[in-house]
C-alpha cells in the first residue's frame, strides 16, 4: 500500500480492515493448536471477538463452533479481513481470490517464502503485485498476526488482556513482540494493538507507521513501541513518526542491525563519519523518538512515560528508599543522567522528620530506613506531594524487603499514590522472589514497577531528554538562493577553491582574504597583497595536507618561492591558493547524503587532525532549526574548548550556530551536493572563516 497512490478513503478502509474488521475469515483454521490456523481461530475465540467469523476449511462444516467453507469461492459475502494459514504452495491462488472477491485487507501467517530461499522471495513479489492491483493491503507472509481491542488474531506468544490506551507496538519482527512483551507484562505494562509486519512483502514498518498515524485520534494509545530492522522507506517514516510525536504519542524505538556499514566510500570526513549508526541516531532526533537498544530498555522507558502520563516536563526527581545503598546508587544514576536530586525545602524536611525516627535522613534521597511502616511511607508520599508539587517533577519510590514487616499494606499505598498524586510516582520492588506474590497482586492491577533502581535513573534520563521538534525558520538572511543555483548548474564533481569560495559566500559564509594563483607571474604580487605570514595551499588534489600540499605560517618572499617550487612540484597540482592566516580555534562543519530519500546530514565536530579518531562529532538531518544547531553544538566532548580553555579566546556559538543553519539550507535546497566538508572553520569570537572547503556536487 502507497502512500502516494492510494487515496484517503482506500487508506482509511485499509485501516478499519486491519484493526477493526467487523468480518474475519480465517483460511486455514483447524482444531489442532499446534497449528497457526488452528491456535489463531482459538486466540479469536477466547478473547472475544464482536464481528462476524468464518474459517474456510475443506475438511469440515463447522470448526469449535464456527462455520467453515469449503473455499473462498463459497463465502456467502467477501471479509474484510482474511487471515491465511494454509501451505505454502496455496498461498498465491488464495490471494487472487481474495483479489478478486474484494477483501480489503490480508495477513498471511504462513511462512517459507523470503525467508527460505530465493523461490519464496520471487512468489513475496508475486503476492505484493496482486495485492496492490487490488487496493488490498498484505500484511507477511511469515507474520505471527495481528491483535487489537477487536480481535486477537495472533498465533504465538504471549496473548494478554488488552487495554485500551495504554502501549502500542509495530514491529518488524514477531518474536520480537512476544519478548517485549514478556517482559513488558511481567512488570505490569498492558497493550493494545500489537502489530508484526513478518517478511513485509507488501506492507512495511514504515508503512504500518504511515497507517497509524493517519488514523490516530483520542482513543489512540499515548506510548508506541517501534522496532525496526529494516527501513527501507526511512522518509516516509521520519515523517509520519514526527508528526506522531506532535500529535502527543510518545515513541520509543529500537533499530537493530546499524552496525554493517561504517566504512562507506566517501570523499569527505563527514561522508566517512556519516554511518548507518549515525544516520537512525540523527532520523530518530528529528522525529522526536526516544532511542533505546534493548528490549527491556524498552519496558524501562515505557513505564516511565506510563508513570509521567505527559506529565514529567522537568528534571528534579525525589528518591524515597527504605535503604541508604538503593537510594545513592539512584541519585548517582540520574546525576549521570542530568537529573537533578535536589535537597528539599526546609519546610518538607521538617515535616519529614516528624515522620521519621531521627536516624533516617529527609534531604534527599530521603532514606527512611528498613523500619519504614506502610502509613509512614503514605505519609511522606503525601508530604512530597502538597509540599514540593512544582519543584518535583518526578517521585521514585524504593521499596525492598526488610522482613520485619509484610509488604501487602506499603505497595497499596504506593498503587493509592500511583493513582492520585498530581507528582508522578514510580515504584522500584526490588524484592522480586521473596515478595513475589505482592507484586504480582501489584502489577494484576494495572500497575507498573522497576525491579533495579539504575534502569529507572536510565529511563528518566532518557524521558527528561527526549529528542524534541524544531521547526526549521523559513528566512535566512543574506543567503542568495538564486545565485547558488546559478553557481551549481552544470557542475559535476569536486569544485574547485574559487567555485566553492563563492558559491558558500552567497550562503552566507565568511572567507579568509585568498587569491588563486595559476603561474609563477603574478605569484609574488599576490604574497604582497595578502601579506605575511600567510598561508599557501595545492590547487588540484583534494587532501591537500596529506601530500604536503599546505604550508601555514609563511614568513617573506623567499620562503614563499621555495614552497612556491615545492607544491607546484606535486602530482596533479595546478595552482597556488595565498591566504591570510587565521588564527584561533579549529572546529568542523560538514554535510552528506544520508541515504534513502532521507536528505543530507550535517555534521558538528572539533576540527583538526584528529577530527576522525577522537569521532567527537554530532549529526543532525538537514534541514537544521536554529535550536537544533544549539543543540549539535553543545552535545559534543570538546564542547568547553569552545568557550575557550587556558586564556584562549573561545568562538562564537551563536556563529557556528549561524554557519549549521545555512549549511542545512543549503543541502536541503540543492540535493545535487552530495558531501561538503568545511574543514576547518576557524577563527576566534564571531569572526569564523571558511579556511578550507570541499565540495562534491553529483
Ligand atoms: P586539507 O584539509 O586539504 O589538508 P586545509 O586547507 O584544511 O587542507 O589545511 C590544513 C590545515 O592547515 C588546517 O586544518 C589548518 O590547521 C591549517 N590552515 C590551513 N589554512 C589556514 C589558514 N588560512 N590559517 C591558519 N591555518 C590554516
Ligand atoms: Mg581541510
Amino acid at each position: 500500500m502507497d502512500e502516494k497512490t492510494n487515496n484517503s478513503t482506500e487508506r482509511t478502509r485499509a485501516y478499519n480492515a486491519l484493526f477493526k474488521p467487523k468480518n474475519i475469515v480465517i483460511i486455514g483454521a483447524s482444531d489442532n493448536l499446534s497449528k497457526p490456523g488452528g491456535k489463531v481461530l482459538r486466540n479469536i475465540l477466547d478473547h472475544g471477538y464482536g464481528g462476524v467469523l468464518r474459517v474456510v476449511n475443506p475438511g469440515a462444516d463447522s470448526i469449535s463452533g464456527v462455520p467453515s467453507f469449503k473455499s473462498v469461492d463459497d463465502l456467502p459475502d467477501t471479509p474484510e479481513l482474511a487471515i491465511v494459514a494454509i501451505p505454502a504452495p496455496f498461498v498465491v491462488p488464495t490471494l487472487e481470490n481474495l483479489a478478486a472477491r474484494g477483501t480489503q485487507a490480508v495477513i498471511v501467517l504462513t511462512s517459507g517464502f523470503g525467508e527460505k530461499d530465493e523461490k519464496g522471495k520471487e512468489e513475496e513479489e508475486r503476492m505484493r503485485v496482486i495485492a496492490d492491483s487490488a487496493h488490498m493491503i498484505l500484511i507477511g507472509p511469515n507474520c505471527s498476526g495481528f491483535m487489537t481491542p477487536h480481535y486477537s488474531g495472533k498465533f504465538a506468544g504471549l496473548i494478554p488482556d488488552l487495554k485500551r490506551k495504554s502501549v502500542d507496538i509495530i514491529s518488524g519482527s514477531g518474536a520480537t513482540v512476544d519478548f517485549v512483551m514478556e517482559q513488558a507484562v511481567y512488570r505490569g505494562l498492558s497493550f493494545c494493538n500489537v502489530v508484526n509486519v513478518g517478511n513485509s512483502a507488501q506492507t512495511g514498518v514504515e508503512d504500518l507507521v504511515a497507517l497509524y498515524d493517519e488514523n490516530y485520534g483520542e482513543d489512540s494509545a499515548p506510548i508506541l513501541m517501534v522496532y525496526l530492522e529494516s527501513l527501507k522507506k526511512p522518509w516516509l517514516f521520519l515523517k509520519h513518526a514526527r508528526q506522531l510525536t506532535e500529535k502527543g504519542c510518545s515513541i520509543v524505538g529500537i533499530k537493530s542491525g546499524v552496525t554493517g556499514s561504517g566504512a562507506r566510500a566517501a570523499a569527505s570526513h563527514t561522508g566517512a563519519m556519516a554511518t548507518d549508526e549515525v544516520t537512525v541516531e540523527a532520523l530518530f532526533r528529528k522525529a522526536g523518538i526516544i532511542r533505546v537498544r534493548s528490549k527491556v530498555e524498552m519496558v524501562d522507558v515505557a513505564c516511565v512515560l506510563a508513570a509521567a502520563q505527559g506529565r514529567l516536563k522537568g528534571n528534579r526527581a525525589c528518591v524515597i528508599s527504605d535503604a541508604g545503598g538503593p537510594g545513592v546508587m539512584l541519585a548517582d544514576e540520574l546525576e549521570r543522567q542530568g537529573v537533578e536530586v535536589p535537597i528539599l525545602k526546609d519546610g518538607t524536611r521538617k515535616k519529614l522528620s516528624q515522620v521519621l525516627p531521627p536516624e533516617s535522613s529527609v534531604a534527599n534521597p530521603i532514606d527512611c530506613l528498613p523500619t519504614r511502616t506502610a502509613s509512614q511511607i503514605k505519609e511522606i508520599l503525601k508530604i512530597i506531594e502538597a509540599e514540593e508539587k512544582g519543584s518535583i517533577d518526578i517521585v521514585a519510590v524504593m521499596a525492598g524487603n526488610p522482613g520485619m514487616l509484610e509488604n501487602g499494606e506499603l505497595y497499596e499505598e504506593i498503587s493509592r499514590a500511583i493513582d492520585t498524586s498530581e507528582i508522578p510516582v514510580i515504584p522500584v520492588l526490588s524484592s522480586t522472589t521473596t515478595c513475589a506474590d505482592l507484586i504480582k497482586n501489584f502489577t494484576s492491577q494495572g500497575r507498573y514497577y522497576f525491579q533495579d533502581e539504575v534502569p529507572l535513573g536510565a529511563a528518566i534520563g532518557k524521558v527528561v531528554h527526549r529528542p524534541r521538534l524544531w521547526e526549521p525558520s523559513a528566512i535566512l538572511q543574506d543567503y542568495d538562493r538564486v545565485a547558488i543555483e546559478s553557481i551549481l548548474s552544470g557542475r559535476e564533481g569536486a569544485l574547485d577553491p574559487a567555485t566553492a569560495k563563492e558559491l558558500l559566500s552567497k550562503a552566507g559564509f565568511r572567507f579568509p582574504r585568498q587569491i588563486e594563483v595559476f603561474s609563477e607571474e603574478g605569484f609574488l604580487a599576490a604574497c604582497g597583497n595578502i601579506g605575511y605570514p600567510l598561508v599557501m595551499k595545492v590547487i588540484g588534489p583534494l587532501h591537500k595536507s596529506d601530500m604536503g600540499g599546505v604550508r601555514v605560517g609563511i614568513p617573506q618572499q623567499e620562503a614563499a618561492l621555495s614552497a612556491w617550487n615545492d607544491l607546484m612540484a606535486i602530482e596533479g597540482a595546478m595552482g597556488i591558493l595565498v591566504q591570510e592566516m587565521i588564527p584561533g580555534i579549529e572546529v568542523i562543519l560538514g554535510a552528506s547524503r544520508a541515504g534513502g530519500d532521507l536528505g543530507h546530514l550535517v555534521m558538528f565536530g572539533l576540527g583538526g587532525i584528529y577530527t576522525e579518531v577522537l569521532k567527537d562529532v554530532r549529526f543532525a538531518l538537514s534541514p537544521l532549526a536554529k535550536k537544533e544547531c544549539f543543540e549539535m553544538i553543545r552535545a559534543i566532548r570538546g564542547y568547553p574548548i569552545l568557550e575557550g580553555v587556558r586564556g584562549e579566546k573561545g568562538v562564537s556559538v551563536e556563529r557556528i550556530a549561524d554557519y549549521l543553519e545555512r549549511l542545512g539550507r543549503l543541502v536541503s535546497d540543492f540535493p545535487a551536493i552530495r558531501e561538503i566538508d568545511i574543514n576547518p572553520l576557524k577563527g576566534s569570537g564571531t569572526d569564523l572563516f571558511v579556511v578550507d572547503a570541499r565540495i562534491i556536487v553529483e
